[in-house]
């Protein structure tokens, strides 16, 4: 992935009138604003290229992008989300207003934007939509009644912080089979390491997440007392299930998510929950096989659900469920949830303006409705072309890079060049659109809208377990500005939302385009060559293709890059956890390295692109500064230690720096010294 997901689904919503007005200068707009694909302006040339290479191509960028008050960090993909927003904007209003001649799609997501910008009618509902969730909690008169009243609520609310979630994917053992997953979850904090680590700072967070539960209850009606019991209880609660939680490093082992069982197997971890009982409630009875992917953490569960009071889980699934709710009730619960995890978990300063979290969850319930309408006026069929030429010149490139590695045997050759060859490539949009026809969108209940929308996607997850696989089907929505590799399907996604200036830009020369999307489409490659990826074959499943001897080469290879990124800051004295981030910055160089050769093999096809400097750069500067300018950013130190937790990538410095260090082709291209810093003394490589 090229960056990272933001899947939550309520992340996006929540807002307060003020900051609609606040905005009033936003407008939609029906063509994309256009930004070159390499920017001068975004350059600091009074900056060395060898001293601080990111400095150079990003400083200017950095002095003219501060971050607005409504992000928690601002970037060249943040930018281009945004002008795609702006854009997806113009696109709803549009089906919102004009009701006649609409498609039953452009129904759905005009009616489902309206709905969602009707403030007023949110305002006026206050907290009721919670009152049906409420009465089936307190209706229950033992822990007996549990399963069925969580099977309802992960239906309605798709959200993991209610005790664990459940659904369904490959199995890792055979991906042309979908199976049940049970996973883990029933947190509120970002990671479950917010709850275990000791430092000044986490102790401050903590304290002020047990004031925002608390304040939540006393939105609910709960004295300040009641209140601060309430919330010391769900925190005690939170903090058992974070210690049975795995690490995000160990969590990028799929060996340790993997474990196959039956029936008997999952209801022997929690011996008190009655797991027939939930599967009927999800309309999923007789499932005999499941991964669990934490056992661990269901026989924490299961001691908690033993050996607890009901009131105590009453008061955790009334915290949860409101917590998961509370972007789409009325201004006083917005507020509160925003500052807490927006303001305070990130440095965010305002809401954001509500067409914003209207496009956001339209796209997130209706992807490939909105995605449909995007494609047809942004995407055209020449572009789709370019892209895919230039997919296959980078998977040239790798073939080639594969075939003169020293360090790998010709048996390991043989399965890496099986495995690149199946490799299916899928760039734009999918070729079926989803059918929505089952899910009814009213345009005067937004929040009926929303609950119907999840139990849509829970329904449509579930119905895969036991079907045969659909192939076709894309992970991300078509405006989506990020890219990404599946290891179960053996596939690379680049959604038209990526494939647009600044990062792929038609009126550019080919060196910066082959640095930026020619990188990105190496970057995703490479992850089918990962320390992740790696491990599974051809086909998709987790199966070890590798000799003992070359499995150690890549090995020591890959240590070379926790070693380097181990050393850099991302923000006061926390360093990069860089064996959180191994894979992401594996992909980062092998991609840079793999634009290059496919741009070397473009420029032999096409020798007078290449001639001589523009801008004062020469062709091979150009695709260097053209790779690092999908990289600049500003972030908030807030939102930087959540990050340095929870996000597999680097800081975008380290993303540049990182990368250049490790190119004799950088050292040639700028003419810098052995000694320089952007010269490293012991340059690693592993593809
Ligand atoms: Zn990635």
């Amino acid at each position: 992935m090229r960056q990272l997901a933001r899947i939550v689904l309520t992340a996006g919503l929540a807002g307060a009138i003020s900051a609609a007005f606040a905005q009033t200068a936003d407008q939609p707009v029906t063509t994309f604003p256009y930004t070159p694909g390499l920017d001068v302006n975004a350059m600091d040339r009074s900056a060395d290229p060898c001293v601080d290479f990111y400095q150079f191509a990003c400083g200017g960028w950095m002095k003219n992008n501060p971050i607005p008050a409504d992000q928690a960090r601002w970037s060249v993909y943040g930018k281009l989300t945004q002008d795609n927003q702006r854009y997806l904007w113009g696109i709803l209003d549009g089906l919102a207003t004009k009701t006649e001649g609409r498609s039953v799609t452009q129904q759905k997501t005009g009616d489902y934007f309206a709905a969602c910008m009707d403030e007023k009618a949110i305002e006026a509902r206050g907290a009721a939509p919670l009152q049906a969730y409420f009465e089936q909690i307190d209706a229950m008169r033992s822990v007996r009644d549990l399963p069925a009243v969580l099977a309802r609520l992960h239906l309605a609310l798709a959200d993991e912080g209610l005790f664990f979630s459940f659904g369904s994917s490959q199995d890792f053992g055979n991906s042309t089979q979908v199976i049940a997953f049970a996973n883990g979850g029933g947190l509120g904090l970002p990671d479950r390491d917010s709850y275990l680590k000791t430092d000044a700072k986490s102790v401050e967070i903590r304290n002020k997440y047990v004031a925002h539960i608390g304040n939540t209850f006393i939105l609910l009606g709960q004295s300040k007392a009641e209140a601060q019991r309430s919330a010391a209880t769900v925190m005690r609660l939170e903090t058992a299930l974070a210690k049975a939680t795995l690490s995000r490093v160990d969590k990028r082992d799929p060996y340790k998510l993997y474990h196959k069982m039956n029936a008997r197997g999952l209801q022997a971890l929690t011996p008190g929950f009655d797991w027939n009982a939930y599967l009927a409630a999800l309309g999923e009875s007789g499932l005999n096989t499941f991964n669990v992917t934490e056992p661990k953490f269901y026989r924490e569960l299961g001691r908690q659900w033993a050996g607890r009071d009901l009131a105590i889980i009453k008061t955790y699934l009334r915290w949860h469920v409101t917590r998961a709710s509370a972007p789409a009730l009325s201004s006083n619960f917005d507020k509160e949830h925003f500052d807490f995890f927006s303001r305070t978990l990130r440095g965010v300063k305002e809401q954001k303006p509500r067409w914003k979290r209207c496009v956001t969850l339209v796209d997130a319930q209706l992807g490939e409705a909105l995605g449909q309408e995007f494609v047809s006026r942004a995407f055209s069929p020449a572009l789709k072309e370019k892209a895919l030429h230039m997919t296959k010149q980078v998977e040239e490139a790798m073939q080639k890079d594969i075939d003169s590695l020293d360090w790998m045997s010709k048996a390991t050759k043989e399965r890496a060049q099986e495995k690149l060859k199946t490799i299916v490539n899928k760039i734009g949009y999918p070729d079926q659109w989803r059918d929505y026809s089952s899910y009814d969108v009213k345009r005067d209940d937004f929040i009926g809208n929303v609950e119907r929308g999840n139990l849509f996607e829970a329904r449509r997850q579930l119905a895969k377990i036991g079907k045969p696989l659909d192939r076709k089907e894309w992970g991300m929505t078509p405006p989506t500005v990020n890219a990404y590799y599946n290891p179960q399907m053996n596939d690379i996604n680049f959604p038209a939302g990526v494939l647009q200036p600044p990062l792929y830009d038609d009126k550019m020369d080919d060196a910066p385009n082959y640095g930026n999307t020619g990188g990105t489409i190496g970057h995703e490659l490479t992850h089918a060559f990962d320390d992740e990826g790696r491990q599974f074959d051809a086909q998709g499943n987790l199966k070890d293709w590798w000799t003992k001897k070359d499995a150690k080469a890549f090995t020591e290879r890959a240590q070379c890059i926790v070693d380097q990124y181990a050393k850099y800051v991302v923000v006061d004295d926390i360093k990069i956890n860089s064996k959180l981030t191994l894979g992401e910055d594996v992909a980062d160089l092998g991609g840079l390295i793999l634009g290059w050769m496919a741009w070397q093999t473009q420029m032999a096809s096409m020798p007078q692109q290449a001639a001589g400097p523009r801008d004062g750069l020469t062709p091979e500067q150009r695709f260097f500064v053209g790779n690092a300018q999908w990289a600049c950013e500003n972030d908030r130190p807030e939102n930087l230690r959540v990050s340095a937790m929870t996000d597999p990538h680097s800081p975008g410095k380290y993303r540049v720096n990182g990368l250049v260090v490790n190119m004799p082709q950088f050292e040639k291209a700028f003419a810098c010294k052995p000694g320089q810093p952007m010269v490293a003394p012991k340059r690693c490589r592993v593809w």
